[in-house]
């Protein structure tokens, strides 16, 4: 399976957060976080549709003003997501320059702020000098921020003495028809394959659909030709957690957010010899982020946004952060709420292993 996303994260570990996930089919890209973003190629910084804020900590947002210089002369909008806060954040940024040579412009940021139940949002076109225009708030359930035919994007939110996001990028799932099943009924492709797709992504295992055979056309059920010429894989995951306390209802929502990840990148503020720091500060240790990727079942983990104090020990965030997701180190045999976490989880995969349901 090719993957549709390709995640980099634009700085080195030890600098500013910012991780850029080009959409390989549709061509524009995704930005998780607005550090500072100098080392991010122009004409990859234009290919953005979506950036995603988790806070606005200096670290997190001053990249706001180089992508605002980038876009500005574009005809183009840019949505920019984040936590309650952002709209007026970005109005203030926006107040902090003089706009009187950009009545001409087509550039058009939308700002979009996630509540609990509601998104709330807001326009600031180039042409009237980013003058605040409020929009309609929208509706939404807990957990979604953005949905697309290309990318969903489902969000958390965490406690870092201020509300901070977690994000994950999901793939729609792959659906592949089985060429061999194809030839071997005498069914030709067609459009009517898109139309099984489409009943399929929407469950409507009920749907009649025109089979085009070499022969007379034959009406068949949704549900029976998906269950004879289609193999349905889930989409690629990948999951952002940045700036947060290890505590239970944390790490319940990331291991969440985490689950089955293709790739986990996780802050790793700190080494776990200074965990009561890291506590104080509400960020995470490596060892945290091995404990979490492993209880998620993530398949690789990326550890990044290292504290300054530590340069030139980037190996030992490794080495701590892989020796906890391999199990070799357990934090479950010290905090008894992550036992708790991993044990649940481990008898979820048990029994989701028997076929059984889920607990
Ligand atoms: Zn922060
Ligand atoms: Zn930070």
């Amino acid at each position: 399976m090719k993957s549709s996303f390709r995640p980099a994260l634009v700085n080195g570990p030890f600098q500013d957060c910012a991780l850029y996930v080009a959409l390989r089919w549709q061509g524009d890209a995704l930005l998780f976080d607005l550090g500072r973003i100098e080392r991010l190629n122009p004409a990859n910084i234009l290919r953005l549709s979506h950036v995603f804020v988790s806070h606005t900590h200096m670290d997190h947002f001053m990249g706001f003003d180089q992508l605002l210089r980038l876009t500005l002369p574009r005809d183009r909008e840019l949505t920019v997501c984040g936590p309650p806060g952002l709209i007026d954040n970005i109005a203030g940024k926006l107040a902090g320059y003089t706009w009187n040579l950009t009545e001409s412009y087509l550039f058009r940021l939308i700002v979009v702020e996630r509540h609990e139940r509601h998104l709330a949002r807001a326009a600031f076109r180039a042409a009237t000098g980013f003058a605040r225009e409020p929009l309609p708030d929208v509706a939404s359930p807990a957990g979604e921020l953005v949905v697309t035919p290309g990318f969903r994007i489902e969000t958390a939110t965490l406690d870092h003495r201020i509300p901070c996001l977690a994000f994950a990028v999901v793939e729609p799932r792959h659906l592949n028809v089985r060429t061999d099943v194809l030839d071997a009924r005498g069914f030709q492709p067609g459009p009517w394959l898109s139309r099984l797709k489409a009943a399929i992504r929407a469950d409507n295992d009920d749907e009649p659909i025109l089979v085009t055979t070499s022969g007379e056309p034959q009406t068949i059920k949704a549900g029976t030709l998906r269950r004879e010429l289609v193999d349905d894989q889930p989409g690629q995951r990948i999951t952002y957690v940045v700036d947060t306390l290890f505590d239970q209802p944390n790490a319940e929502k990331i291991v969440a957010l985490a689950r089955e990840a293709d790739v986990f990148y996780c802050e790793a503020r700190f080494l776990d010899v200074d965990r009561d720091e890291a506590d104080k500060r509400h960020h995470l240790t490596a060892r945290q982020a091995g404990f979490l990727a492993r209880v998620a079942g993530a398949k690789r983990l990326e550890v990044f946004h290292f504290s300054p104090r530590y340069q030139g020990m980037a190996q030992a965030f490794h080495i701590e952060a892989r020796a906890e997701y391999s199990g070799e180190t357990r934090l479950e045999d010290e905090i008894p709420w992550a036992a708790a976490l991993a044990g649940g989880r481990q008898a979820a995969r048990a029994v989701g292993a028997r076929g059984d349901e889920r607990v």
